[in-house]
């Protein structure tokens, strides 16, 4: 049996949506400084649209993250919902026919995930999105279970990795997205999506706990 049920798989979506409305005025405080105001906003619509939409017992691994992405993507008008969107749908279509996962099998269908929004983005390290928080927590989910850590110590270390990478966009300037308009002026604040990304992780290891 895996690590990771199916269960815990909505828990973590649960406790994703539960974040979002909890830090959505923070989400969006960070988003009136480098954005347009709304990333709170976004994400608490499209989290509350994935809960509906969510078959409570759903068959497959791969049928719920599926789901999650399409939700995402056609319930969240800016430019994180094609992107959340894209990492669910992408790391449903590894998942697939997966009732639980074991850590090694969570690490692909998030790298896939991860690889999705890149193709859809083009973000790269140190562009301030997303991508600096979950990349890093990718990085330090592998290298948790390669040092043999279980499934929950290695969530742990990733949503460490990701909260650190969070932080780390502050000093750096926005060259991807609607940040990337102000130019330097995007110097000097956390970046929104990374400050969700690090939810979305942080969600993870404690449905995986
Ligand atoms: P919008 O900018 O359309 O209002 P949101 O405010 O919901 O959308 O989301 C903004 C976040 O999306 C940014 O903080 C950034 O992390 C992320 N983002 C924007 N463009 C990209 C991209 N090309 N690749 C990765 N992440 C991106
Ligand atoms: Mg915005
Ligand atoms: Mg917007």
């Amino acid at each position: 049996a895996g690590a990771v049920s199916l269960g815990q798989l909505v828990d973590w979506l649960s406790s994703f949506r539960d974040a979002v409305h909890e830090h959505g005025a923070y989400l969006t405080e960070l988003d009136s400084a480098i954005g347009d105001a709304d990333h709170g906003a976004n994400l608490i619509r499209g989290m509350d649209a994935v809960m509906a939409a969510l078959d409570p017992a759903p068959p497959t691994a791969g049928e719920l993250l599926k789901k999650v992405g399409m939700t995402l993507v056609t319930s969240v008008g800016g430019a994180s919902g094609p992107l959340y969107g894209t990492f669910f749908l992408r790391a449903g279509a590894v998942a697939g026919d997966a009732t639980d996962l074991d850590g090694d099998g969570l690490v692909a269908l998030l790298r896939a995930g991860l690889e999705g929004i890149v193709a859809r983005g083009k973000a790269e390290a140190g562009d301030k999105t997303m991508y600096d928080a979950l990349a890093p927590a990718l990085d330090a989910f592998e290298s948790a279970l390669g040092g043999g850590s279980g499934v929950a110590g290695a969530t742990r270390a990733a949503a460490d990795a990701a909260a650190a990478g969070r932080d780390a966009t502050e000093p750096l300037q926005a060259l991807k997205g609607r940040a990337s308009y102000l130019g330097e002026r995007s110097i000097g604040h956390i970046d929104p999506g990374a400050a969700s990304a690090a939810l979305l992780v942080a969600a993870l290891a404690e449905a995986v706990d």
